[in-house]
């Protein structure tokens, strides 16, 4: 039954509200009751100094006859619903108020006591077992002693249909106040909660259906539920954003690789089909070859990066002079540069050292050189450079080749990504280079950034911060 938030909220609002209700309606009946009572006994006292004055001033002659006007005439209509009784010296009942005369109430012997010492009494009683009278019993001192006694009653009927009707209210109110604050309670539980519950119907929609694109409608108002909402969205979008990747990255790897695993079979096919002398074997052998080649190369990339996105490529990190890195793998490229007719210039190398990794730092390079290489045309040339620039290697590979458009720069990194399709098959580029250059460059706390202007040429820049307890410069 409280298995749900909103069944919990309202229990607890309409407990915390039965408390508060209860303790209100006590505290008001004790306090309305104490001052009707209060009231009562401050108006007999009034009255009873009235009557034991008005005795007192005509002690000499006691008033035996008028003595109700008089008393009338000093208290008004404040008497109306007052009796009052006046002992002689001899202790019995002097003079009594007509409306006394059918009834009677006892004069206590504490209340007498308490008189003879000069102090005043109020008592409760119940004439006729049925109508509650509250009475004053007050001494006329004289000289220190008690020389008459006045007492002087009201009834309590009224005081006490007052606090019965105010009973019955209470008692009817207040169930019928909390019947209406649960329905209310749960009304505005189930309208607060009601984002929640559609949160999670698009959760439980999407783990059925797996449809990744729905997004719960955001409350105008960013409240708690409005920044759940937010959050949860924003998670959906890149979750979608990365299932979307895993499909693409997928789906590319599949179509890079069917591509020669077809010429492969059908070259191997169209051979067998009759007897073919030696070198058209040759021909088809090496052929399927460089095919295969092709193919462990995207292999060993795929690989590679997905030994990077799980993080589990350990850095060899060591100090490392990067100059010599840099000579070493342009005179590999150049072999390749010459066949091209491409000219490699090696400019400044200014000596750095950085704390990195020598294999995937080279790999780094010939990538980069690699690809100047292939889109440059004949004739063209590839410049590198290494600077010293706050604290951080600046590797700069620029070539006056075919340039990059401005609409593919941002998406080069981005695997099996070409600008060029079928200018690049001739190359037997990856389409996974740039990606694993990034890969290592990020590894190793730095930036890879490229300018390019179609026809003019491209500039690839690495900015590697020097790290760890490598020298910044070795001279
Ligand atoms: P690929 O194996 O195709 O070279 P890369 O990831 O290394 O893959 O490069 C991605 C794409 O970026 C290339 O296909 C090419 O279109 C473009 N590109 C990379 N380097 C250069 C460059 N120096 N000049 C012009 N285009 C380049």
């Amino acid at each position: 039954m409280f298995n749900s938030i909103r069944a919990r909220l309202t229990a607890w609002y309409v407990f915390v509200l039965a408390i508060t209700l209860i303790l209100f309606s006590v505290f008001l009946y004790f306090f309305l009751s104490q001052s009707l009572y209060e009231s009562i006994d401050n108006s007999l006292t009034v009255s009873g100094n009235v009557m034991s004055k008005t005795v007192l001033m005509k002690y000499s002659e006691p008033p035996s006859h008028g003595f109700e006007n008089l008393f009338e005439d000093f208290t008004g209509l404040e008497n109306m619903n007052k009796f009052y009784r006046v002992y002689d010296e001899s202790g019995s009942v002097g003079t009594r108020s007509k409306n006394l005369e059918n009834s009677n109430f006892p004069l206590t012997q504490k209340a007498y006591s308490s008189a003879l010492q000069g102090v005043t009494t109020f008592e409760t009683f119940y004439i006729d077992e049925n109508y509650p009278i509250r009475v004053i019993t007050m001494p006329v001192m004289r000289n220190k002693l008690m020389i008459n006694l006045v007492q002087v009653g009201t009834s309590l009927g009224g005081v006490q249909e007052t606090l019965k009707s105010v009973r019955i209210f209470l008692l009817a109110s207040v169930p019928s106040l909390l019947m209406l604050t649960t329905l209310v309670g749960r009304f505005m539980a189930r309208r607060a909660l009601t984002p929640v519950a559609k949160v999670t119907q698009t959760a439980r929609a999407i783990a059925g259906g797996g449809d990744l694109s729905k997004r719960i409608p955001v409350p105008k108002v960013q409240d708690e539920v409005g920044q759940l909402v937010t959050t949860f969205n924003d998670m959906m979008s890149r979750l979608e954003n990365s299932f979307k990747l895993i499909r693409q990255f997928s789906s590319d790897a599949s179509h890079e690789l069917r591509t020669p695993l077809t010429v492969l079979k059908g070259q191997s096919e169209l051979v067998l089909r009759k007897a073919r002398n030696p070198e058209e074997y040759q021909e088809v052998i090496s052929s399927n070859l460089e095919e295969i080649n092709y193919m462990s190369r995207i292999l060993e990339d795929l690989f590679t990066l997905s030994k990077s996105d799980e993080g589990i490529i350990a850095l060899d990190l060591q100090t490392i002079n990067l100059g010599p890195i840099i000579e070493e793998v342009c005179r590999h490229a150049e072999v390749l540069a010459s066949e091209r007719d491409i000219k490699i210039t090696v400019l400044a190398l200014e000596p750095v050292c950085i704390e990195g990794d020598a294999y995937r730092l080279r790999q780094l390079i010939w990538n980069l050189l690699h690809n100047g290489i292939k889109y440059t045309l004949a004739g063209g040339e590839v410049k590198v450079s290494l600077q010293y620039k706050d604290e951080s290697a600046c590797l700069t590979v620029e070539d006056n080749g075919i340039g990059i458009p401005a609409s593919d720069l941002p998406l080069i990194f981005n695997r099996f990504y070409r600008v060029d399709k079928a200018r690049t098959r001739d190359d037997r580029g990856t389409g996974l280079g740039l990606s694993i250059c990034k890969f290592i460059v990020e590894s190793h706390k730095g930036q890879i950034d490229v300018e390019s202007q179609v026809g003019v040429g491209s500039t690839f820049k690495v900015i590697i911060p020097r790290s760890g307890n490598a020298d910044p410069v070795e001279v």
